[in-house]
């Protein structure tokens, strides 16, 4: 993500976070001499910046969103269909909504009791199965529900309203539930797939592939969209607008789809056509392939300012190409979203703790791509930014143990810890290193101390683990190795 305000989390306290911590088991049983014991899932996952965002007590494998949206009113129905497992035996549990109306909700098909409560960043849906459910179980759980997208949400906003009446969803890094309810914490990934309708004139875009198109109620269309690579919630891209699509081939076949406001496909479509060059550049760079099969960029023509990586769909605002005619600087953005196709969507952070993993790199690369192409040098602005870290340290905290989402410190900061690596173990290992880490956790969750160990096990260096833990988290800046002189 690029913006320009710092997103602070939810309110965390030590009670709070210690409250959600998992209770061990005081003695292992065989799973067939155990009796059920069910309990109440965890109301939050556990992330120490925002501590009740997402829920325990299960995994969530698929989600199924249909989405009926009516522009201009903003009015919607919905209903997620979502296959899960038990992590434990449950007496509830718990989905995380804000604003929607919960019409009616199932479990395998009967009803189940339900409830609505006041979240710290949104509401708590919590769900009580009749008889419970066994640790291990699959189950499906389908919410009905209803809403309107300019209703105000208790937290932050996600929904962006665009000019033509239709809007664009902005989740990260909480508010994938303003549209749907899901488990919406980073380590719950799960595969999904998108029915989204909306009325002649308008098209409806979403993750994935786009899978077909079907009539709906008269004067209405249904596209089908179908995300096979594991995606946490907080990547949902789901958007209806006056909009057209540009398709387009990358390498080895990596299908391009892009949306752009429908007035405007001859002003962008040479902008997004860049998109190929970009994923060969980088897919070169990194020494590792692009995760998912297709990609796209989804240009809106107002309602949102910043730029977001939402899986396979990148969301940009209009700004970032308004002077395209005659300078070339908008590509930086391009790669910085593009980078976090790897870095943040297919190895999604652990914690919210861990954001670094995402926009150092993302950072990092967009600056190696300015310094190719002779717009800006890396070595500048790693310069510039190892100098203004040292205080940001102390105030918002070290890139790796931020007190917030949006600063300086996982951005820029985690570039020079990253840049910092490369000075310290060279060009060869330095790409080893990330080559490494992005195909050992390819669609899962990593975090801080999964790079440290990567590092050091790639690089056969076990001096690599205190200098990257000094560089991550102390509240000073350590020198930068081959620039004595930095300050
Ligand atoms: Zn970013």
């Amino acid at each position: 993500m690029i913006r320009t305000g710092i997103l602070r989390a939810a309110v965390a306290t030590v009670a709070a976070t210690a409250a959600l911590a998992t209770a061990v088991p005081a003695q292992a049983l065989s799973p067939h001499a155990r009796p059920f014991d069910p309990k109440p899932g965890a109301p939050g996952a556990g992330d120490p910046l925002f501590p009740t965002l997402g829920n325990g007590g299960y995994d969530v494998r698929h989600y199924d969103l249909s989405f009926d949206f009516t522009p201009v009113t903003y009015d919607f129905t919905g209903t997620m269909k979502i296959s899960a497992r038990a992590t434990q035996d449950l007496s509830s549990f718990n989905l995380d909504i804000d604003s929607l109306a919960i019409d009616a909700v199932t479990v395998d098909g009967k009803d189940a009791a339900w409830s609505v409560a006041p979240g710290s960043s949104g509401q708590e849906l919590t769900v009580t199965p009749d008889g419970g459910l066994r640790d291990h179980r699959p189950f499906d759980v389908t919410v009905t529900y209803h809403g309107n997208g300019r209703t105000k949400p208790a937290g932050a906003p996600g929904w962006r309203h665009i000019s033509d009446g239709g809007f664009v969803s902005a989740a990260q890094a909480s508010r994938a539930d303003t549209f749907a309810p899901v488990n919406d914490t980073t380590m719950d990934k799960a595969t999904w797939t998108f029915h989204l309708t909306a009325p002649d004139g308008y098209t409806a875009g979403a993750n994935g592939t786009a899978t077909g198109t079907r009539p709906a109620a008269p004067g209405r269309t249904t596209r089908d969209f179908r995300l096979d690579a594991p995606m946490a919630p907080e990547l949902l891209g789901i958007s209806v607008a006056r909009q057209t699509v540009l398709t387009g081939r990358g390498p080895h076949g990596i299908t391009l789809r892009h949306l752009v406001p429908e007035d405007q496909a001859d002003t962008y479509r040479p902008i997004v056509e860049r998109t190929a060059g970009q994923i060969a550049w980088l897919e070169n760079t990194l020494g590792v392939r692009y995760p998912f099969d297709t990609y796209g960029m989804q240009i809106v023509r107002d309602g949102y300012g910043d730029a977001l990586e939402n899986q396979t769909l990148s969301l940009f605002g209009p700004n970032w190409f308004k002077n395209a005619a005659t300078s070339t600087t908008y590509t930086n953005v391009m790669i910085h979203e593009l980078t976090h196709q790897w870095f943040g969507d297919s190895v999604t952070p652990t914690t919210w703790q861990s954001a670094w993993l995402n926009e150092g790199p993302a950072v990092y690369y967009a600056a190696l791509w300015a310094d190719r192409q002779g717009t800006a040098s890396l070595q500048d602005k790693m310069k510039a930014a190892y100098s203004r870290l040292d205080a940001v340290r102390k105030t918002d905290g070290p890139p790796g143990l931020p007190t917030a989402l949006g600063g300086f410190n996982i951005y820029d900061g985690a570039a020079v810890v990253l840049y910092a690596l490369h000075q310290r173990v060279g060009q060869k290992e330095f790409d080893a290193v990330i080559a490494s880490w992005l195909r050992k956790h390819r669609g899962g969750n990593a975090d801080s101390q999964d790079f440290v160990d990567n590092a050091v096990r790639v690089t056969h260096d076990a001096s690599l683990r205190p200098f990257l833990e000094d560089w991550l988290f102390s509240t000073e800046n350590p020198p930068m190795p081959g620039h004595p002189d930095w300050v």
